[in-house]
């Protein structure tokens, strides 16, 4: 048995009474979020060579903070110690330039959500206890059986929906070994090729996806009728103006879109928890190549997006499910994998992608690029552990 952390997420139906507190603590959050940077700027801003205040000295001010706002009582307080934690993360990035002067946040965002770490319970199939919430109605909760929350984050997404992902912790226990390895060649056509010869064909969508392209113009042309009747009516009207948000059509084409696209994500995530844990289960030894140098594409920026998004997730699945399953990922240079043959050694130089088969001119052994490729990373890997 294993101690692991896992991510579990679930919807969640609240009730009005239920809703209208959600809002009031995304907006709490918020409002803690805008006061502390605000303070940090004043404070830079009286005096350049002050400390900024850490994390530890912004959860101080929380309780005057309460006594000023009393509405901030209404929020689960761990929520604002977890605002405080992000916005000191956020400035120690800053000052080591690994990112941008943080911002304050708006009520406008499309995605809306707040992290807490008291304690949450579940008391039936569909049902659980959350801090100031109370008994909310979910999605099924079996999966949370045997598990500890560690914390929470409710949000609110551009589909309209309610969400609840959990942190846990779990115990999982280690697989059989199969004495197996296995070398894995990522690409487009198929995602994942074995060094045995079995090809795992990309995720398609397709469907899905131009449903998410047919709703992105829908709303593209939506919105600019929106704008035009608006900039129209402000024209000739002084006193009464319009407001975009009074056209609610274009938002919800964006609506529908938003859903698809969360389709595609979702079905497509499926597949590769399916695909990963079929092989950790099948091969104690799993390699893989280091991806940042694989350049396959030119022009196709989308292909290019979308692969990329899934191998990173297939590799990120891979890591954690080998760690929690007690098997073994190697991960190995790029270089010439597909240029050299595996039977005889031979690097034969650059091939263009379009060449899916070749014949090496030393041994004459006539290989599939990519299960090539695959063996290749397999004995590489294998060597690389001796
Ligand atoms: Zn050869």
């Amino acid at each position: 048995m294993t101690k692991v952390i896992k991510g579990i997420k679930l919807r969640l139906y609240p009730n009005q009474a239920q809703t209208n507190l959600i809002w009031q603590m995304f907006g709490n959050d918020r409002k803690v979020w805008n006061l502390m940077l605000d303070m940090a700027q004043q404070r830079y801003h009286n005096n350049p060579k002050s400390q900024f205040v850490n994390e530890y000295g912004m959860n101080y001010l929380l309780k005057r903070l309460k006594q000023e706002y009393p509405y901030l009582k209404l929020s689960d307080s761990t929520s604002f110690l977890v605002v405080n934690h992000n916005l000191a993360l956020a400035f120690k990035a800053l000052f080591k330039h690994r990112g941008g002067y943080p911002r304050f946040k708006s009520r406008h965002q499309l995605r809306q959500a707040y992290t807490g770490r008291s304690v949450c319970r579940v008391e039936a199939k569909r049902r659980m206890k959350l801090p100031k919430l109370g008994s909310i109605r979910t999605s099924k909760t079996g999966q949370l059986t045997h598990s500890k929350i560690k914390r929470y984050t409710l949000s609110y997404n551009p589909t309209g929906r309610y969400y609840l992902s959990l942190q846990v912790e779990t115990e999982v226990e280690q697989l059989p070994k199969t004495g197996q390895s296995v070398g894995i060649d990522v690409g487009i056509a198929d995602l994942a090729i074995a060094s045995n010869g079995i090809k795992y064909p990309t995720f398609n969508a397709h469907w899905h996806e131009k449903q998410v392209i047919k709703w992105q113009s829908k709303f593209n042309r939506r919105k600019n009728i929106a704008e035009t009747a608006v900039n129209q009516w402000n024209h000739s009207h002084k006193t009464i103006k319009e407001d975009l948000n009074d056209y609610q059509n274009w938002q919800k084409a964006r609506m529908i879109k938003a859903r698809y696209q969360k389709a595609v994500a979702n079905k497509r995530q499926d597949y590769l928890q399916k695909l990963t844990t079929d092989l950790v289960r099948k091969y104690d030894v799993i390699v893989i190549e280091d991806l940042k140098a694989k350049n396959l594409f030119k022009n196709h920026h989308l292909a290019k997006s979308i692969a990329n998004a899934s191998w990173r997730q297939f590799r990120i699945m891979l890591e954690y499910k080998c760690a929690w399953y007690g098997k073994k990922l190697i991960t190995i240079s790029a270089k010439d994998t597909s240029r050299i043959c595996s039977k005889c050694g031979f690097n034969s130089g650059p091939k263009p992608l379009k060449i899916r088969e070749w014949t090496c001119p030393q041994c004459s052994a006539h290989h599939d690029r990519d299960i090539n490729a695959a063996v290749n990373i397999l004995r590489r890997g294998l060597k690389a552990v001796g």
